[in-house]
């Protein structure tokens, strides 16, 4: 590492110093070039128990706030988060490898979720439903589900924490967060910045650990763990729903998607070709609604992939903290390797690199791949990665076919222009969410979920609030009326 980089590295992870450790922590590495960044302290099962208790604790105070209060709390982390944002962006690009415009984005989008959840947390309405009988009044509560858990990726470090601890502290609930090994930095800044806007010590709490199996156990067995809301991968998802059943905690689960891409042959090319920059590059293709599949139309094929190619070409690769640097690596050496080896697999089964392809270190070049078959493993797992396949489809009927071809049911993308098409793919499409003409669909404001293998319950918009309430039915009696 240079010695300027020390220093500009030092200073941005100044205020972090606190959970550093000399050793026996966790090493944070920089996926650029593998530097070491930091080695921070990390936590036990016993740690994670008081953790949950000491959460449980300070619950009942929080809860028996006005939602006016829980928010003027959050809306000061809010303010603090945006205050901090160039320095949470280089925290996130030091540990993810992201651009740094990337990190930017996430920070405001990752805020987002805190601004939209104080608000939202005050109309957790209830209701008065007209009675079965002429004496008794039924009433429904809304009341927060109590302690809750979350399990985070590393993908939007700070971004897949806000959408779950925001709503949770918004209903009143509290909030035990193991991050991603490889990302707890902006996950501690984050923690300490809710510290400071007023957030109870023991109510929420960023708890970095060496065995993310353990972490999963200690929260799907404790008894004052109510729900687990966890993003990552669906093999994961999997062993949590099983140990959840240990007591039926609640679950909130978001997992792998094989995003289809459809593009039609009424759809307006060059914007089908920025769709795909955004659902396929972003974070280098490490997001879970990234476009896994391209599915295009036989008749504008060549086109489409020509104007692709050309675009792709121009994608800068590099540091995220250079200057210009439009992709950056993906998380580590292992991930970009696994990647160029679903190419390398899909080109010995008679598909064609179109280009990129080769991995160098923990970089990938964009790559695209063309005469691609629907079974080979490159369609059928989620690549995780800045590679477009490209399979051809003849007609409608084989698109929404070859589409729903799969286990997971996330994201979906389709380009067409006829107002009847667009409604009978969207409607067609097994997923728990559609952009049309668009190749981002992430905000705060709407439901985020999947369907499917991809997962149970909803982030962002008013559902995302519901996930971190219960519902009381009340029944009065004997009224007199
Ligand atoms: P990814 O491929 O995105 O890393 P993972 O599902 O492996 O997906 O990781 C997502 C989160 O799940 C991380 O915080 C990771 O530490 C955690 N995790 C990994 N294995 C387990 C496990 N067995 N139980 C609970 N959490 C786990």
């Amino acid at each position: 590492m240079e010695s300027d980089d020390q220093v500009m590295t030092n200073g941005v992870l100044s205020p972090l110093k606190a959970h550093f450790t000399a050793g026996g922590g966790l090493n944070v590495h920089n996926p650029s070039d593998g530097t070491l960044i930091a080695t921070i302290r990390t936590y036990e099962a016993g740690d994670l128990e008081r953790f949950i208790e000491e959460a449980d604790a300070s619950r009942p105070d929080w809860s028996r706030r006005t939602a006016q209060d829980r928010a003027d709390v959050l809306r000061r982390w809010h303010g603090l988060v945006l205050h901090h944002i160039d320095q949470l962006a280089e925290i996130v690009t030091l540990e993810s490898g992201k651009p740094l415009a990337e990190g930017r984005a996430e920070i405001r989008y990752g805020a987002a979720f805190i601004e939209w959840f104080a608000e939202e947390g005050k109309r957790a309405y209830g209701e008065v439903i007209p009675s079965h009988h002429s004496d008794k009044r039924i009433v429904t509560l809304r009341q927060p589900v109590g302690t809750c858990a979350a399990i985070t990726p590393w993908n939007f470090p700070v971004a897949m924490i806000t959408r779950k601890v925001a709503p949770a502290l918004a209903a009143g609930c509290a909030m035990v967060v193991k991050p991603a090994e490889a990302t707890p930095l902006s996950a501690l800044f984050l923690q300490d910045l809710a510290y400071q806007a007023g957030v109870p010590e023991g109510l929420f709490r960023v708890a970095p650990c060496t065995d993310p199996a353990m972490a999963g156990r200690v929260f799907c067995t404790h008894p004052l763990v109510r729900k687990l809301s966890f993003t990552g991968s669906t093999r994961v998802g999997k062993l949590l729903m099983a140990q959840a059943a240990h007591q039926i905690t609640r679950l909130s689960l978001e997992l792998g998607g094989n995003a289809p891409f459809l593009v039609f042959d009424d759809a307006d090319l060059d914007t089908a070709v920025e769709g795909v920059m955004a659902a396929k590059f972003r974070n280098a293709g490490q997001t879970c609604v990234s476009a896994n599949r391209i599915l295009v139309q036989d008749n504008i094929h060549d086109a489409f992939v020509e104007k692709l190619a050309a675009r792709v070409a121009r994608v800068r690769l590099g540091d995220g903290r250079s200057e210009g640097t439009q992709m950056g690596p993906l998380i580590d050496r292992a991930a970009a390797a696994r990647v160029s080896g679903l190419v390398q697999q899909a080109a010995e089964s008679g598909a064609s690199i179109r280009c990129g392809g080769t991995a160098e270190g923990a970089f990938l070049a964009p790559t695209i791949v063309t005469d691609v078959a629907p079974d080979m493993a490159i369609i059928q797992s989620e690549i995780f990665g800045p590679v477009v396949p490209v399979v051809r489809f003849a007609d409608e009927a084989e698109a929404i076919r070859l589409a729903n071809d799969t286990p997971f049911g996330l994201a979906a993308y389709m380009f067409a222009r006829d107002i009847g098409r667009v409604w009978r793919v969207m409607e067609a499409l097994e997923c728990g969410m559609v952009a049309v003409n668009d190749g981002a669909l992430s905000t705060e404001v709407a439901p985020f979920g999947g369907i499917k293998q991809s997962g149970l319950g909803r982030e962002g918009s008013k559902h995302g609030l519901a996930e971190y309430l219960d519902i009381k039915y009340g029944l009065l009696g004997a009224l007199g009326t």
